[in-house]
């Protein structure tokens, strides 16, 4: 693994050469997805059905490769199951020699790309030309694909023409024009699709009933590809592998949508090969028989049977590689899949794929760039829970790391369940709650000393903390220290409700929980701030899975007994939420995580609960006239994927506020994520991203609903930015 400093430099180079490209691209087609989703009323339905042909085809993998074996030698064809990438292209090279062929040309395909196809034939003599308008330029360019459907998707259309005026020799050059650029590779594509002896497609989808191929293309080169040679080579990973026919109908709406934002993709072929149509032979100007023609079908495992009996890496096998997770993911638009990449795969899903099919260390660098704010899951066609397939492989890679001379810095002071080895920043991150309870018996001190040159020297040598961050100041009177002196103040409640005291407001920032408890007080609810541990969320983080745990059953222990005395668990901080109401579904038994998760309310959402069922709103404190009625909020990454952001828009809104919300999924900041120097300049990137979305907020009162958020935006803003719930509680 490369230092950190190498890790910046790399992905600072990425944002500067590539960055420009990727965010457009992905930006654009997130708008366009986003779009056709909302035009269409069944997208929920189509993806739960999905999901389900999904988990049936890979339960009954076994089966579906027999049924496909037999109707593909029914249709005249043969099948190759290859357990290994060396395998399949042992097998493709035999198919070459067999039929004396000296050119291949490919269509688009992600699983030619894991075996490295192209390099395996080239290096024994044949000629291969991609025939997909982004891969003929990554060819070109020798580089990877950068994106799971947009291989070129770094590069701008200027730079693809400057990249063919170089390879090419013309009349003259190319300007950039897009249609002029396809004009261009179709007509070369088309004369080698003409001289090829083989072509060697991939598949979308392989139907087991009929051998039948879906190709979904917006080129139509797979389809030319396909049945222009004699010769047709189908690799397909044998996750592809569907029941029926029948069961293409919502990939085929699904697929469009969300990987390239259309109603539907310009080419959706549907081949049962070999194909029955005559074989042209242009140098001869006549036809062939179609008898003549040959198909092999060579489907992949290198890993896949594995990742099946893997309870955490097997959704991996349902992806169906539309690149959306990647174009939803703040990160990957900054730094592309370059950065954001293993081997093969790119973006949120390329470290299930990559730690699956390559390995661990493949998923090593890009993993880190995951900081699971979840935006991802609700834009996967097939629901495949993404952040959590990170966090497993990144508490796996931890596992293996060996140790480190500082280790001895921490072991003592962090009594996590991790192995010795685990990377000292991860640890410092992971156990911020035992961290904050040290360093709360001397605030003024530790404020003093982290904020001191020398201070942050040790922090960003010894743990990897950035110094251009300032880390959060230690309060001088924790919330629960205020709540024990103060107590609750409601004495014939409607209502009564913990408040939890995640660590940042119970530790850092105590007046965001004043006001959490103020305004419920106000609106009849009695409050109660009993000691609860940090919720796991900073250990899993930083995949720190068995310490999460740890944390999620004590408190789980804390915080049941109020429950069963029928008070509700209301929530400040939106990514403490977030375990309680999703991911202790992954952490404590489903009895216990659904008591916690059905009792337990984002703070916002509660307030605007309590005025539904007709709490006075009288002393919440409304705008004035002292101009303080703009808003400009930011909701958190957790929150939206969760639903309740508009709670807060809501109440805003109902008590007289004009709010104006940010489009942006996350701030930057991501947790710890920002802190870390390797990353601070991504973070930062994204952020800036944030602030041209938010535009002007002079004369606007700015705010945010996640520690991460407000952070990030004081940094921007250089100002102060309050929780929702500051600006509505009482005075
Ligand atoms: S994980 Fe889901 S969103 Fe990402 S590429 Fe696969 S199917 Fe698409």
């Amino acid at each position: 693994m490369s230092s950190r400093r190498d890790t910046a430099d790399r992905l600072r180079e990425l944002m500067e050469t590539e960055g420009d490209a990727v965010a457009q691209n992905t930006r654009t087609v997130n708008q366009l997805s986003d779009y056709a989703i909302q035009r269409f009323d069944d997208y929920e339905d189509l993806r739960d059905a999905a999901r389900g042909i999904k988990e049936s085809a890979i339960e009954n993998l076994p089966e579906l490769l027999d049924q496909v074996t037999e109707a593909v030698e029914e249709n005249g064809g043969q099948v190759h199951v290859a357990q290994t990438a060396a395998d399949a292209n042992r097998i493709v090279e035999g198919i070459m020699a067999d039929r004396e062929a000296e050119k291949l040309v490919k269509s688009k395909s992600m699983t030619t790309e894991e075996i490295d196809v192209n390099d395996h034939l080239e290096s024994a003599g044949y000629e291969v030309v991609e025939t997909d308008l982004g891969e003929y330029v990554i060819q070109i360019a020798d580089e990877a694909p950068s994106h799971l459907i947009g291989p070129a998707m770094h590069r701008s259309p200027e730079d693809i023409a400057e990249l063919f005026n170089s390879e090419f020799d013309l009349e003259a050059d190319l300007t950039g024009d897009p249609n002029e650029l396809t004009e261009f590779a179709r007509e070369r594509v088309g004369e080698h699709i003409r001289e090829a002896d083989v072509g060697m497609t991939g598949a979308n989808f392989v139907v087991a009933e009929s051998g039948t191929l879906m190709l979904v293309t917006n080129e139509g080169n797979a389809r030319k590809t396909a049945v222009t040679p004699d010769t047709h080579v189908a690799v397909a990973g044998i996750e592809k592998l569907v029941p029926s026919l029948a069961d293409l109908q919502p990939f085929t709406e699904l697929i469009a949508k969300t990987g390239t934002g259309q109603d539907i993709t310009s080419y959706v072929s549907l081949l049962s090969p070999p194909v029955d149509s005559p074989i042209p032979d242009f140098e001869a100007d006549e036809m062939r028989p179609a008898d003549e023609r040959e198909f092999h079908l060579v489907l992949l495992d290198n890993g896949r049977m594995g990742m099946r009996e893997d309870d955490d890496l097997r959704e991996t096998l349902y992806c169906i590689r539309c690149g959306a997770c990647s174009n939803a993911c703040s990160n990957f638009q900054a730094v592309g899949g370059h950065g954001f990449g293993g081997e093969t795969y790119t973006g949120g899903i390329g470290t299930g794929w990559e730690a699956g099919v390559h390995g661990l260390q493949s998923a090593d660098e890009m993993n880190d760039l995951c900081t699971g704010c979840s935006r991802c899951e609700p834009k996967c066609p097939v629901e495949i829970d993404i952040p959590w397939i990170n966090t497993v492989v990144r508490d796996r890679i931890n596992r293996e790391a060996e140790g480190d001379e500082f280790d001895f810095l921490v072991e003592g002071l962090t009594p996590d369940e991790e192995p010795a080895g685990l990377d000292l920043q991860k640890r410092l991150f992971g156990n911020i709650g035992t961290l904050a309870k040290t360093g709360s018996l001397a605030p003024g001190l530790v404020n003093t000393v982290a904020g001191s040159r020398p201070g942050k020297w040790v922090l960003e040598q010894a743990f990897g903390v950035d110094p251009r961050r300032d880390l959060p100041e230690f309060a001088e009177e924790t919330l629960r220290e205020w709540y024990g002196a103060r107590g609750a103040q409601v004495t014939d409640p409607d209502r009564d409700v913990v408040l939890y005291p995640d660590v940042y407001t119970d530790y850092f920032d105590p007046e965001r929980g004043k006001a959490a408890i103020r305004t419920l007080e106000s609106l009849g609810v009695r409050v109660h701030v009993p000691a609860v541990p940090e919720s796991g969320r900073a250990p899993l983080s930083q995949g720190m899975i068995e310490t999460a745990r740890e944390r999620a059953e004590s408190v789980h222990g804390a915080l049941v007994t109020h429950v069963d005395d029928g008070r509700d668990v209301v929530v400040i901080e939106p990514s403490d939420l977030a375990m309680f109401r999703r991911d202790y579904g992954k952490l404590l038994p489903e009895r216990s995580a659904e008591r916690l998760s059905e009792n337990s309310y984002d703070v916002m959402e509660y307030v605007y609960g309590l005025l539904d069922n007709g709490a006075d709103a009288e002393g919440l404190d409304a705008p004035g006239d002292d101009g303080d009625a703009d808003i400009a909020y930011h909701s958190h990454c957790q929150q939206r994927t969760m639903g309740v952001d508009e709670y807060t828009e809501s109440v805003l809104s109902d008590l007289g506020y004009s709010v104006r919300t940010s489009d942006v999924e996350c701030c930057g900041m991501a947790g710890s994520f920002g802190y870390k120097s390797e990353y601070y300049e991504v973070s930062m990137d994204v952020g800036d991203h944030l602030r041209d979305d938010l535009g002007e907020v002079e004369g606007a009162t700015l705010t945010a609903s996640g520690t991460s958020c407000q952070e990030q935006l004081d940094v921007l803003y250089e100002r102060e930015v309050p929780h929702p719930i500051e600006l509505i509680a009482p005075r």
